[in-house]
C-alpha cells in the first residue's frame, strides 16, 4: 500500500530546512523522500542554475561515497523551482536524523577544488557549472542549518490542504 500524504506544503510559510516530503512502501521496505530546502520560496531569489547543477554533482558524489550512508541513498536531485533538492533514502527516518549527514555534505563543498563529473563525457551540460557560487549557497545553507537546528520549523513542514485542480486531479509537484 502506498502512503500518500493528504496534505501539501504551504510554500508561503516554508523556511530553509530538511523536511519529510513523502514516505512510500516498496517491495522490500520503505523509502522516504526528503525536501532539502535552501531558499524561502517566492521570497528569496532561487538558486543560480549553474550553482544548482554544481551542487547536484558535488553532493550526489559526497552522499554516494559516504561509508555510513552510501547504501541508503536512492536519489539526489534538484527541484524544478530551483529552491532546493530532493533526497530519497531507504527507510523512514525523521528528517532530524539526516541533519548531520547533510550538514557534512554541504560543508564539504567549501573545500572542493573542482566539480566532479563536469566533463562532456560525464554530464549533459558540462559548461553550465559555477563552483564559486555553489560554495556560497552551500555555506549559506550550512550556516542556516547550524544556527537553526533547535527550531521545529527547520524540520517540520508548514501544511495546507492538497490542491485539487478544476478537472478533479490531486496536485503533486514531485
Ligand atoms: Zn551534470
Amino acid at each position: 500500500m502506498d502512503l500518500i500524504p493528504s496534505f501539501s506544503v504551504d510554500h508561503r510559510a516554508i523556511v530553509p530546512g530538511i523536511f519529510t516530503s513523502r514516505v512510500d512502501t516498496v517491495e522490500n521496505g520503505t523509502v522516504t523522500t526528503y525536501d532539502v530546502r535552501l531558499m524561502r520560496p517566492n521570497i528569496e531569489p532561487v538558486v543560480d542554475v549553474a550553482a544548482m547543477h554544481s551542487l547536484e554533482h558535488i553532493i550526489a558524489t559526497y552522499l554516494r561515497n559516504d561509508p555510513d550512508w552510501k547504501d541508503e541513498v536512492i536519489y539526489w536531485g534538484p527541484m524544478g523551482c530551483l529552491t532546493g533538492f530532493y533526497l530519497i533514502l531507504k527507510g523512514n527516518r525523521p528528517s532530524r536524523e539526516i541533519y548531520d549527514l547533510l550538514l557534512r555534505a554541504f560543508r564539504s563543498v567549501e573545500t572542493c577544488q573542482s566539480v566532479p563529473g563536469a566533463t562532456a563525457k560525464n554530464c549533459g551540460y558540462y559548461r553550465m557549472h559555477n563552483l564559486d557560487m555553489a560554495k556560497w549557497y552551500a555555506a549559506r545553507f550550512a550556516d542556516h542549518l547550524a544556527a537553526n537546528a533547535d527550531k521545529p520549523e527547520t524540520f517540520e513542514y508548514p501544511k495546507t490542504e492538497r490542491l485539487v485542480t478544476e478537472d478533479g486531479q490531486h496536485f503533486y509537484d514531485s
